[in-house]
């Protein structure tokens, strides 16, 4: 026999088991988007690597040491898989101009790819969806954001996630604030980890996010940006609090937030929850008022979210959330060459209503089809022989319950199983 080919390691199969979960949470999000106005952009799955270099940002764990680039051996183009969706989203929106006439409300959803050490929550290849509100200053569109993310735990039967927000303040500001972290943490270059001594000067502000408990300690004594803050950073975030608390939606200001990416100010924000061990953010954003221009478009503002479909649909189950499993209204059980144009004819008719239908193929007694009828999960079987072909009739026989078989019209049918 020959060798078995096997999946990538962290990048899974979602089996028809599975499959229907995703399908219902697909259903839901579409229907949450469109609610709020937001509409579809699809981008490459591969893009040019230095546009998640410069927008992402050359410190960050994704562009050190998790993204799956590669040559292009064919032109030696240097190109990586997408890593994340707000790049590629915002080369898009700079190259076909879409913000000339007015600001935009888009999402993408997808597979994302970056190389870490796959476990629970994590893995290779994982999919987002994104939600990006371009061109405006905010605060109102920060807080749309947030609410839409409330609205959707709640259509998900999803509980008890914490939200956590927190400000980046302007550029000055994170200037100043970066000079006095630089300042405190080379009081304690002895003890910091090697990530954290190589970011000390270029990106002081990771080593906020670093997740080595050794840290902890030094990191929560450190500087706190909101002490540095501008006063429009401040404004805009006292705005978005007050949006908040109007809308009963409950928050925690975490004046850590930090985000895995270089590209954000202001606004930021994480949907965490304790129900799912160590990977607990399912839900991540905030607003990035330069990258639009850091990629070469005209300066606007920008703001947006991205959460993790693995993450969200476990905990979703672990919330309880009931998603039936689809299964056919009928499945049609025949037998004989005369017959067979008459099932065909059945089976067509009930999908033209609308129904489920599957049609036994592939012959067999009709013991071991009925068997497959059962197995099928269908309702009911539907039985078409000689005697049904001359009346123009089925037999319609409930899998699911205990009453009798009928010989009934196609219309009939239509009737029994609506
Ligand atoms: P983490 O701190 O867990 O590494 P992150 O800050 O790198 O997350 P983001 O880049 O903000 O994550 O991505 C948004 C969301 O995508 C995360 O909150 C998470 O739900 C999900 N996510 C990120 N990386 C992975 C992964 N490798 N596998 C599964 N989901 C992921
Ligand atoms: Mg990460």
């Amino acid at each position: 026999m020959a060798k078995v080919v096997r999946a990538i390691r962290g990048m899974n199969d979602i089996l028809p088991e599975e499959s229907f979960h995703w399908e219902f949470f697909e259903q839901i999000i579409r229907k949450w988007l469109a609610i709020y106005g937001y509409r579809n952009i699809r981008t490459p799955i591969v893009e040019q690597t230095d546009l998640f270099v410069r927008s992402i940002g050359e410190v960050t764990d994704i562009v050190e040491k998790e993204m799956y680039t590669f040559v292009d051996h064919l032109n030696n183009d240097s190109l990586t898989l997408r890593p994340e969706g707000t790049a590629s989203c915002v080369r898009a929106v700079v190259e076909h101009n879409l913000l000339y006439a007015s600001p935009q409300r888009l999402y993408y959803s997808g597979p994302m790819f970056r190389h870490e050490r796959p476990q629970k929550g994590r893995y290779r290849q994982f999919h987002q969806v994104g939600v990006e509100a371009l061109g405006f200053v905010g605060p109102d569109i920060d807080a749309e954001l947030i609410i839409m993310c409330a609205r959707l735990w709640q259509m998900l039967g999803i509980t008890g996630l914490r939200l956590e927000i927190g400000t980046l303040g302007n550029a000055e500001s994170r200037a100043l604030h970066r000079a006095r972290l630089i300042k405190y943490f080379m009081q304690y270059e002895e003890m910091l980890d090697e990530d954290s001594r190589r970011r000390l000067h270029t990106n002081p502000l990771r080593i906020l996010d670093s997740k080595n408990p050794k840290l902890q300690e030094i990191i929560n004594s450190a500087p706190k940006l909101i002490d540095d803050l501008d006063e429009e950073s401040r404004a805009h975030f006292e705005t978005l609090q007050q949006i908040l608390r109007n809308r009963g939606i409950d928050y925690e200001i975490n004046l850590r937030l930090v985000r895995g990416l270089d590209y954000y100010n202001r606004t930021v924000f994480e949907w965490v929850t304790d129900r799912l061990g160590a990977q607990g953010t399912v839900c991540a954003g905030g607003r990035y008022d330069g990258l639009i221009e850091q990629i070469g478009g005209k300066s606007a503002p920008a703001c947006g979210f991205a959460m993790g479909v693995e993450r969200l649909l476990a905990l979703m189950l672990e919330c309880g959330e009931d998603v039936s499993r689809p299964t056919p209204d009928v499945y049609i059980v025949h037998q004989g060459e005369t017959v067979i144009d008459f099932a065909w004819k059945t089976a067509e008719f009930l999908r033209n209503e609308g129904f489920k239908a599957i049609l036994h193929c592939g012959g067999g007694s009709f013991k071991s089809q009925m068997k497959k009828a059962d197995a099928s999960g269908a309702r009911y079987a539907l039985i078409i022989g000689d005697d049904e072909v001359l009346a123009q009739q089925v037999t319609i026989k409930p899998l699911r319950e205990n009453s009798n078989q009928a010989c009934v019209e196609l219309n009939a049918v239509v009737d029994i199983i609506k």
